[in-house]
């Protein structure tokens, strides 16, 4: 582990003004961050340490019906406030789908979105990453590559992003507000992760110094709580990244699909929007036939990146699964139990 410089600020403006230094990281719960410093993957000159900041610990309602939530709001916390997932719920149940219950007790919203990929050479210093390393090249390629992307990877990265909470949150257009030395702008999630095209060590839009203070959800979001849900496959029951997983949520009327929302995780460097798929179920009738069509559509554009082309059908599989449950409605226990895969659909209407 390298010498660093730990600075506590005690306001948002202070900790920007730190962060100003070339070869500074921002510190929250250093879940992964802390990790990857251990063994000298990421190599910080100096830590700004987050967690004494006022005000962003925070979830507000808004006043036009959207919710906020401050950047150091822990993935725990924000699952079980009742009022957060039963608005969103598919979003309480990716955050209970993710980590375990001890490294979500202490993980951050803004923490969530940053996490770098859990690509086994990433992780190893011996071997040639991209991402970490530009110009060394891809170990990943010909290598153990089973869980990497099928969508949006390049000849110089195929990681794919490990969060859970993104997936419906980018399906729920969520947007994250962003303070820096240039002051404050807000990005769409959907635009705020990087495929990684020649440049994989760009992983968001984040510019130098730049600090995540919060995150919202538009007011219509909540349109979605009665037919909304997050599916992940994954190789163990519990804490273990997903193979693929899906957020789908509808907005019914009469019978019929007013609109629909999809995305995708563990299938890329950025949490996925299949919105051609959303289109092609507005006014649909909710069976299987038009979910599978859907499925059809979200990974029309996919390709295996190694020994991986398994996991487009699988994903496939998980769309169709994640929108059948999502039509048959929002379970009234969520989230105290994340959806399984293998679960009986209620009512067995959509296969
Ligand atoms: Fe590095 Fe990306 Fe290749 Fe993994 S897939 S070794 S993160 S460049």
């Amino acid at each position: 582990m390298n010498r660093f410089d730990y600075v506590r600020p005690r306001s948002v403006a202070e900790a920007v003004a730190a962060a100003a230094q070339p070869g500074s990281a921002y510190l929250a719960a250093g879940t992964n961050l802390l990790d990857l410093m251990k063994i000298g993957v990421a190599r910080p000159a100096r830590l700004v340490d987050l967690n004494h900041l006022p005000g962003l610990d925070a979830i507000e309602e808004l006043p036009e019906g959207g919710v906020r939530v401050g950047a150091r709001v822990r993935n725990a916390d924000l699952a079980h406030d009742s009022a957060f997932s039963r608005r969103f719920p598919a979003v309480a149940e990716a955050l209970l789908s993710g980590a375990s219950g001890q490294l979500r007790n202490v993980a951050t919203v803004g923490g969530n979105l940053l996490q770098r990929t859990r690509c086994a050479y990433f992780q190893d210093t011996a071997s040639a990453c991209n991402r970490r390393d530009p110009g060394s090249g891809c170990d990943a390629r010909g290598g153990e590559n089973r869980l990497h992307a099928v969508l949006g990877w390049s000849e110089h990265c195929i990681a794919t992003h490990p969060s859970d909470f993104c997936v419906p949150l980018v399906a729920l257009d969520a947007v994250v507000e962003i303070e820096g030395p240039s002051g404050a702008r807000e990005v769409p999630l959907r635009d705020f992760h990087l495929l990684p095209g020649t440049t994989p060590e760009r992983e968001s839009v984040l510019a130098p110094g730049e600090l995540i203070v919060a995150l919202r959800l538009p007011p219509g979001a909540a349109d979605f709580a009665a037919h909304a849900r997050y599916v992940k496959l994954r190789e163990r029951t519990s804490y273990a990244f997903a193979v693929v997983s899906a957020a789908a949520a509808l907005r019914m009327a009469d019978g019929r699909i007013a609109e629909a929302r999809i995305a995708l995780g563990g299938v890329a460097a950025k949490p996925w929007r299949a919105a051609e798929a959303e289109a092609s179920l507005a006014g649909a009738t909710p069976d299987a036939a038009a979910f599978r069509r859907a499925a059809e559509i979200a990974l029309a554009e996919a390709k295996p990146s190694g020994e991986n082309g398994f996991k487009i059908e699988l994903a496939r599989r998980i769309v169709a699964r994640a929108l059948s449950l999502a039509a048959a409605g929002t379970p009234d226990r969520l989230p105290a139990l994340p959806a399984s895969p293998f679960a009986p659909v209620p009512g067995g209407r959509h296969g």
